[in-house]
């Protein structure tokens, strides 16, 4: 009996992601209570935790043993069960009381979520964790949406258990409603694009400056001391030290070239079309996964369809080296001008009330995506929190401007030779579109105008007014 109340934090859902979040509590001093919906990953957590995780067996044993307002983190496989779980839940809590789901969820459903638990007074938190299990463990990036009031209350929590960095801990409040999972789904949209910067580095490299897995290792290591320093870069430098203990060679060359995927890219870019926002590097290193997992149709069109004869490149390799880093730093800016240029348009369309650089700051440690560039980022909303694109800003500018004549060469260079660079490529398209005061999309209007009578409006009349032309009469 004086148990009761005595827990500050309840955990439900003990598989890895739980488990891992309610150590880290207890790491910091934390009086967690947990439940699983079967009993045995409870106890492996309870014994995991040397007894201080307070182990129940229902959902009503767990709410009871938490002090108010009590706040209750869900951990759980994303989706139906997080609405079930919720349902059960609502008739055991009270006004004031906290849920957060801390899974990958689908940000409308979050916006849902927290509308069904208003009426009954229950705060519902949806909340980014980014980092895997190693970063639950030791210190995850947390990206929170929700109410700001009662956000105070898990700050502490929050603040204890995320990552650090010099800036802080990787941890802000985001915004409300489905604002954190929002953040959390771009994060892994960019992501997406990170890694297929680096796959398409990866596959010059190799096949065009002739670089075997031990020199790739030694050139990634490099990059790693200078601005592409990142978790990314770290990791891939590991990956091509791996032997493979069945042929004696590298471990990386013995993987099957067919790129699984779960639902947050496709999410990202799903939002992005719909909401009429440009992230074409994102997008293609989608498309990279999907035409890589056609690997059957890829080799027969490999024997059937001409391209270039694939040759060494004959130059100066060192200076190839360095031509393929600044093109992979100068994507990565874009990339980030892309997913930020997302958050922002949703941000100021629902009335989140985003910081972009803030969000650059947590997203600064304990994720995958933590890189040094990101301070740069920060530094550029700081000058200026309403910049319209993230390649406005002066210090993003001068990072661009003494690669992007690498960038193209390295474009070139990959189509001369025939080799797929989807992402560095729509990235830079993206920047020279952007740059462009003058599209083709006149004719564009004029097309649609000519087929469709949709109309157009005239350079020279800034009043807005539409007129119709008979074009093919
Ligand atoms: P998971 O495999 O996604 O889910 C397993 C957990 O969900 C188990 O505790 C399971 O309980 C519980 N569960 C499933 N259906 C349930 C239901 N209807 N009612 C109650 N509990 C139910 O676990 P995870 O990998 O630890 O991930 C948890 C969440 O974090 C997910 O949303 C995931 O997307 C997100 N996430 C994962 C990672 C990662 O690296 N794994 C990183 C960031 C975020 P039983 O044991 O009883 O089946």
């Amino acid at each position: 009996m004086t148990e009761k109340k005595e827990y500050e934090f309840g955990v439900i859902g003990m598989a890895v992601m739980g488990r891992n979040l309610a150590l880290n509590m207890t790491d910091h001093g934390i009086r967690v209570a947990v439940y699983n919906r079967s009993s045995e990953p409870t106890e492996t957590a309870v014994k995991l935790s040397g007894g201080k995780l307070h182990g129940t067996s229902s959902l009503v044993e767990l709410v009871s043993s938490l002090g108010r307002p009590r706040k209750i983190l869900l951990m759980i496989k994303a989706g139906e069960a997080i609405d079930a779980v919720m349902e059960q839940l609502a008739p055991l809590l009270d006004a004031g009381d906290i849920v957060i789901d801390g899974g990958n969820s689908w940000y409308e459903d979050t916006r849902r979520r927290e509308k069904n638990y208003l009426s009954a007074g229950i705060k519902f938190f949806g909340v980014g964790v980014s980092g895997g299990v190693d970063g639950a463990r030791h210190g995850p990036s947390l990206m929170p949406g929700g109410d700001r009031t009662a956000y105070q209350a898990l700050k502490p929590v929050f603040e204890a258990i995320a990552a650090r960095t010099e800036s802080g801990p990787c941890v802000t409040y985001v915004g409300p409603d489905g604002a954190g999972h929002f953040v959390k789904m771009v994060h892994n949209g960019i992501e997406y694009a990170d890694m297929q910067f680096i796959a398409e580095a990866y596959h010059l490299l190799k096949d065009v400056a002739g670089l075997n897995p031990d020199k790739l290792e030694d050139v990634f290591n490099e990059w790693n001391l200078g601005p592409l320093e990142s978790f990314l870069i770290e990791i891939t430098a590991k990956i091509f030290a791996v032997k493979d203990p069945e042929s004696g060679g590298y471990l990386v060359d013995q993987i099957l070239d067919s790129a699984e995927q779960k639902g947050t890219g496709l999410w990202t870019a799903r939002v992005a079309l719909e909401q009429g926002v440009a992230i074409p590097s994102i997008i293609a290193a989608i498309d990279a996964r999907a035409l890589s997992s056609r690997k059957a149709e890829r080799v027969r069109a490999s024997r059937l369809l001409p391209g270039p004869k694939l040759t060494r490149h004959m130059g100066d390799t060192r200076k190839l080296i360095q031509q393929i880093h600044d093109a992979l730093l100068a994507s990565k800016v874009v990339a980030y001008a892309q997913g930020l240029s997302l958050i922002g348009t949703l941000s100021s369309r629902n009335a989140w009330g985003i910081d972009l650089g803030e969000i650059a700051r947590i997203w600064k440690g304990g994720c995958i995506i933590r890189a040094r560039l990101l301070d740069l980022v920060t530094q550029a909303y700081d000058r200026d929190n309403a910049l319209p694109n993230l390649l406005l800003d002066a210090g993003i500018r001068e990072v661009i401007e003494s690669r992007q004549v690498a960038w193209r060469e390295v474009v070139c260079l990959a189509q001369t030779h025939g080799i797929p660079v989807p992402a560095m490529a729509s990235g830079l398209a993206y920047y020279d579109s952007y740059r462009c005061a003058e599209l083709p999309q006149n004719l564009i209007q004029a097309q649609r105008d000519a087929f469709g009578a949709h109309t157009y409006r005239r350079k020279d009349d800034g009043s807005g007014k539409v007129i119709h032309t008979e074009w093919l009469d």
